[in-house]
């Protein structure tokens, strides 16, 4: 699957589709709120060592010079509270996402807080499958993504594989998929914004 050019992104996207995959299967046996939040717990200590290592690994591949103590995120005990909450009054189904999401946004959350906290990284850029949803294939399109845009926060939906990529300076250029789906969003969405230009590129990105 080339979501991206660089191999340590694509090693990284894959084992992300993995561990959501098998944070879905542990949940589907879970019997009790307990269970369901120890399996979260140990699923999201493992996205965020994870997203750890890689963003580290992505800083040496880009040549970075200097020791950078990287801070460890831990996720919002309120938001997952509310989250389960939620999830646990409606069908096995619901809580399967809202899990392998809270894990996913666990290890994207540990990728933007380097960037935050890394002087040597000003930008990131989403990445994503080319069979991904309309959605998720508009904001790639959007190319490398400032980390002081009010916009930098990472959107995700339940059951969404998209990472992130961060950027340590020179010229970014989107793998080739995300750089047709700009042309796609370019021819389809023309002289239309907001709701209607995404739903025009789904019909497009349909056909
Ligand atoms: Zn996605």
């Amino acid at each position: 699957m080339a979501v991206s050019d660089n191999p340590t992104v694509q090693r990284y996207y894959r084992s992300n589709l993995a561990l959501s995959a098998a944070v879905e299967r542990a949940l589907a046996q879970a019997g009790t709120r307990a269970a369901v939040e120890a399996i979260l717990r140990a699923y999201a200590e493992a996205a965020i060592a994870d997203a750890h290592d890689y963003y580290l690994a992505m800083r040496l591949d880009a040549g970075v010079r200097g020791r950078f103590r990287m801070p460890v995120e831990t996720p919002n005990r309120e938001q997952w509270d509310a989250s389960l909450d939620w999830a646990m009054q409606q069908p096995e189904t619901a809580l399967l996402g809202v899990g392998q999401r809270l894990v996913a946004n666990a290890g994207r959350g540990q990728i933007l807080a380097g960037i935050r906290a890394d002087a040597k990284a000003r930008r990131w850029a989403r990445v994503t499958s080319a069979t991904g949803c309309a959605f998720c294939r508009m904001l790639a399109t959007r190319g490398a993504v400032y980390r002081s845009e009010e916009s930098a926060d990472f959107r995700a939906h339940d059951h969404c594989g998209c990472t992130i990529e961060p950027l340590f300076g020179g010229r970014y250029e989107p793998p080739a998929h995300v750089r047709a789906d700009q042309q796609l969003w370019a021819e389809s969405t023309d002289g239309l914004s907001g709701g209607d230009a995404l739903n025009a590129f789904r019909r497009a990105v349909g056909a």
